[in-house]
């Protein structure tokens, strides 16, 4: 069996992306074969240079709403723009990046028997009604929104894995991944951690949408990535949905404040009318991860937020990096 080698092929579609980038080092690290499948939409050549000439790691300029012929044992399917100023720019193609993407990926796992895991989202939950969100809530999402593309794409995405296996019997895993940061983010996507690192660095003013008490919870990709693994190597009755995230829960003022603080920054708060459909509140019951994947995040906010920092620091001080973005 494919997935049970030592040495595995890995396919990572959005691997030049922030999560891709991350995973792609890792299963390298590991001693895998990777094909890193991107289209450069919001990932770029810089995320994943520091792998291109290691040979084990492959890197092919694909759109996953075509169909594609490799051979390989696992596939991590991660194509998409996450944040909403990206998803929300081309709708359209994010709708078909989640769902065409998902179909095709899961024929060609289909085709060559391999184990598939999909990134899903804390999103499906929508602006949710139970806190915190365990697997086992179906959701609140308004399907007619600006931020439905994501959302139903990822919700329809999950649909389609469910049923690709009961009724093609494929080994699936989905993880519903939560709020993340870290290196490698994108300067300008509009994400809260981000934004307020880039204002914060910069001296501007540090945007706060609505009256900044929403809520999210952070998790540091070290991680997420960590967490992404253990579910892909869990035994085939294991398919999730599984909740992957940070549990630390905070409003967006208290992030920034953060910020601006371990920034050293003189940046004041500014505040700017809510996106619709902007949840207020988001925690991950992550009891499930436990139990399954002996998984906890271990990284502390503080810790993370300051890795952040610096690595938004150093692109600054490379326009030449912040321009190639
Ligand atoms: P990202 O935008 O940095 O990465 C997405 C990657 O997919 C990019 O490299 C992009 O170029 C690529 N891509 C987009 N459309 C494509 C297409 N049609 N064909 C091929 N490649 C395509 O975002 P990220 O934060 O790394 O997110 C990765 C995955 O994790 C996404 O599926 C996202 O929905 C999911 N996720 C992320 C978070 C988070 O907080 N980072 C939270 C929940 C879910
Ligand atoms: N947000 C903010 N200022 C910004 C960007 C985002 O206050 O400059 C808020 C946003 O309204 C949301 C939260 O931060 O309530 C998280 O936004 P993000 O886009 O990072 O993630 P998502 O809403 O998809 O969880």
């Amino acid at each position: 069996m494919g997935g049970q080698r030592l040495r595995r092929r890995v396919l990572v579609t959005g691997g030049a992306g922030f999560l891709g980038s991350h995973l792609c080092e890792r299963l390298v690290e590991r001693g895998h074969d990777v094909l890193c499948v991107d289209n450069f939409f919001t990932g770029t050549r810089d995320n994943i240079a520091h792998l291109l000439g290691n040979p084990r790691f492959e890197l092919m300029r694909h759109d996953v709403t075509f169909p594609l012929y490799v051979e390989l044992d696992e596939i991590y399917n991660l194509a998409c723009p996450a944040s909403p100023v990206h998803y929300q720019f081309d709708p359209v193609q994010t709708t078909k990046t989640s769902v065409h993407g998902a179909i095709n990926m899961l024929g060609l796992a289909k085709r060559v028997k391999a184990r598939i895991l999909q990134a899903s989202t804390s999103e499906v939950y929508g602006d949710p009604a139970e806190h915190p969100q365990t697997e086992a809530y179906w959701g609140n999402v308004n399907p007619v929104g600006i931020r439905s593309c994501y959302d139903e794409g990822k919700r329809c995405a999950e649909t389609l894995f469910f049923d690709y296996r009961r009724q093609h019997r494929l080994r699936i895993k989905v993880a519903r991944i939560f709020n993340t940061y870290g290196p490698r983010m994108h300067p300008d996507d509009g994400r809260v951690v981000s934004s307020f690192v880039m204002q914060a660095l910069r001296g501007e003013d540090i945007t706060i949408f609505g009256d900044g008490r929403q809520t999210r919870s952070f998790c540091y990709v070290s991680d997420l990535i960590d967490g992404l693994m253990r579910l892909m190597d869990t035994p085939d009755d294991v398919t999730g949905p599984v909740n992957l995230g940070n549990p630390n829960e905070m409003t967006m003022i208290e992030l920034a404040t953060r910020i601006i603080e371990l920034s050293g920054s003189t940046s004041k708060l500014v505040f700017r009318p809510l996106p619709s459909d902007d949840p207020r509140q988001r925690r991950p019951d992550i009891s499930r991860a436990h139990e399954l994947l002996d998984w906890r995040p271990t990284v502390e906010l503080d810790e993370g937020l300051r890795r952040t920092i610096g690595y938004f620091k150093g692109m600054l001080g490379r326009p030449e990096a912040l321009a190639a973005t």
